[in-house]
């Protein structure tokens, strides 16, 4: 590897947020494409698995690795331009989303997608991970928000699919093939986001303490049938108020039921507290923030609390939302646990925690509630994707809704692109199809 010694580099054992471990033969830090593609062809030449690194903040083990290469995209962390007619904005992929945040609100813009990682994760890492996040609901996740790339392919080649168009119907859609990718198809070295202008009209986030858990499905359900729109509806249960509580100080009133948070402006606040069940408080200004950013916090609350952080991402028809509901609750009692709930209920989205110590009951649980989400027409996961946490279940789930035909449809587009299975390999896809 001395031919690569001229890159900033390091050899330490690293561990996700999930607690996933990685144990690199070397940790690279390029500044600049043309060493990501050195890095990438000595790889590739030696057949050395190299693994893509953002911040570490992927729930699925999408990271993980043993005597790989790791590249680490931190420093290649510049806004290289924001353009204020055709609305984009173009990026490295060391770029923490809350930087992005700032750069562009101070040019009068928005980009909305957010997941609770926004003060932590990177552009590559979010786009490469699909995310989601809480204004999913009316923006839609960052799938959305993704005009072109460029990446470095695992053979060393550099390409750049898309254009930072709003239109582009120019041959299949590579860009969307990289967004979720989970870094098994190449290194994304530069990004071009789309950009709206910063939203004028006010908006309000409505509080709504619950008496029980099911409340926060008719809640939503009432909300979709009256066709309001919020901005987002988050959801977290009681244990999650009282981990807020314990570990962050938050002083948040404590409810049964738990609390459905919503984002809505002012032209639908009315229509929306006709609809809503439960304690209702409409707050803005410091308050409506400071929540906000507590419930982004709210999964190193859990992690404080309970030393562990082992999340679900199912997916149900919002309109399956009562069962959904009612068989989680089934579960926690056959296993006698709590699911410390985390959710982006507004695009039926649940995060359940599982808690317990035995690596075989957390196994069992954990493929018991991506069966409901399977069961019901879902998905295992809306937003964090696979890695290695959830290839079995997804195997289930495309097998079960779309054949297994799709499932080698995809292993060939990993063998295409990737023909001597080096990128971010024995994960997600790969892992997944070796279940079929
Ligand atoms: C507190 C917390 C809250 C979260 N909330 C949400 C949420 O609301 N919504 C949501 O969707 N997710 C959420 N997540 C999980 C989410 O997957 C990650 O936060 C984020 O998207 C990953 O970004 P990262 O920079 O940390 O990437 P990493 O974790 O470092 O990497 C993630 C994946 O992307 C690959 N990768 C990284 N950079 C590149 C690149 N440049 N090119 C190619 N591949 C690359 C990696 O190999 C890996 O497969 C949360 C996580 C935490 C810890």
């Amino acid at each position: 590897m001395e031919e690569l010694l001229d890159i900033e580099h390091s050899k330490e054992e690293r561990e996700d947020f999930a607690g996933y471990k990685i144990s690199p033969t070397m940790i690279f830090f390029p500044k600049n494409e043309s060493e990501v593609v050195r890095i990438v062809k000595y790889a590739y030449t030696h057949n050395i698995p190299i693994v893509p690194w953002g911040s570490g903040s992927s729930l699925t083990g999408a990271t993980a690795c043993k005597d790989c290469i790791l590249v680490d995209l931190s420093k290649m962390d510049k806004i290289l331009e924001i353009n204020d007619v055709d609305w984009y904005v173009r990026v490295q992929p060391g770029v923490k989303l809350i930087d992005l945040y700032e750069a562009v609100e101070s040019k009068g813009f928005f980009f909305p997608p957010d997941p609770a990682s926004f003060f932590l994760c990177t552009v590559g890492g979010a786009i490469s991970e699909g995310s989601g996040g809480m204004r999913g609901v009316k923006y839609g996740p960052l799938r959305e928000w993704v005009l072109s790339l460029r990446v470095v392919l695992p053979t060393g080649e550099v390409v750049k699919v898309g254009e930072p168009l709003r239109k582009n119907r120019a041959g299949y859609d590579l860009t969307h093939l990289f967004v979720g990718s989970e870094g098994t198809l190449g290194i994304i070295t530069e990004a071009w986001l789309r950009i709206i202008p910063k939203p004028r009209k006010k908006i309000y986030t409505v509080k709504v303490l619950l008496p029980d858990f099911s409340t926060v499905a008719e809640n939503i359900i009432g909300i979709r049938k009256a066709r309001i729109l919020p901005e987002f509806s988050e959801y977290i249960d009681a244990d999650v108020i009282r981990a807020l509580n314990r570990n962050l100080n938050a002083g948040l009133e404590e409810s049964e039921g738990g609390m459905l948070l919503i984002s809505i402006e002012e032209d639908q606040l009315q229509d929306l507290l006709k609809v809503l069940k439960g304690k209702v408080e409409v707050l803005e200004g410091d308050e409506a923030e400071r929540l906000y950013s507590l419930r982004s916090q709210a999964a190193i609350a859990v992690k404080a609390e309970t030393r562990t952080f082992y999340a679900e991402d199912i997916v149900v028809p919002i309109s399956k939302l009562p069962e959904a509901i009612s068989k989680l609750n089934e579960i926690a009692k056959k296993h006698n646990t709590k699911f410390y709930i985390i959710s982006h209920i507004g695009d039926g989205n649940l995060h359940p925690n599982i808690v317990v110590d035995d690596e075989k009951e957390k196994e069992e649980i954990f493929n018991e509630i991506a069966k409901v989400a399977i069961d019901l027409g879902g998905s295992v996961t809306g937003e964090h994707g696979v890695g290695i946490q959830k290839a079995k279940m997804m195997s289930e789930q495309i097998k079960s809704h779309n054949g297994e035909r799709v499932l080698d449809l995809m292993i060939g587009i990993k063998k295409m692109l990737d023909p001597k299975n080096i990128m971010n390999p024995d994960k997600y896809v790969e892992l997944a199809y070796k279940f079929k």
